[in-house]
């Protein structure tokens, strides 16, 4: 039975907190390079986390609903999209864009690299920004 590649991680807390979910939910799965990683500063996305071929869909499926947030407004209500009116606005972190050039910004943005949050609208799959819509 083939391993296939679910995703990557910086750190290997995150990854043990997907293994342990995944694991709660009886599919199998492994990390790899974790040391690597964690003795290398500079190892974005070192650690391979890998689950059999045929968990994959449903590994999938869990690790997206871990990483789902819905956006509240200051009274802990669901936002609504703006543009299409419906209540599936979804939260995603993204790696932010290298925003140093040249090989010493490559360098740079390694220890700078940081995640920002995007609302994404399920619906309509517009994009906000978090603080046009609180
Ligand atoms: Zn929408």
């Amino acid at each position: 039975m083939a391993f296939i590649l679910l995703r990557t991680f910086d750190n290997s807390i995150e990854a043990h907190l997907l293994k342990s979910k995944l694991e709660s939910e009886g599919i199998e799965c492994y990390i790899f390079h974790e040391n690597t990683a964690t003795l290398t500063p500079i190892a974005i996305g070192a650690i391979s986390f890998k689950v059999y071929q045929k968990d994959f869909p449903k590994a999938y499926e869990i690790m997206m609903e871990m990483q789902r947030l819905v956006p509240k407004d200051k009274n802990g209500n669901i936002i609504c999209c703006p543009e299409c009116h419906a209540s599936k606005l979804i939260i995603i972190k993204r790696k932010q864009k290298n925003q140093f050039k040249g090989f010493f910004g490559k360098i740079r943005s390694f220890f700078n690299s940081h995640e920002i949050s995007v609302v994404v609208c399920e619906g309509c799959k517009k994009e906000f920004d978090p603080s046009d819509l609180s």
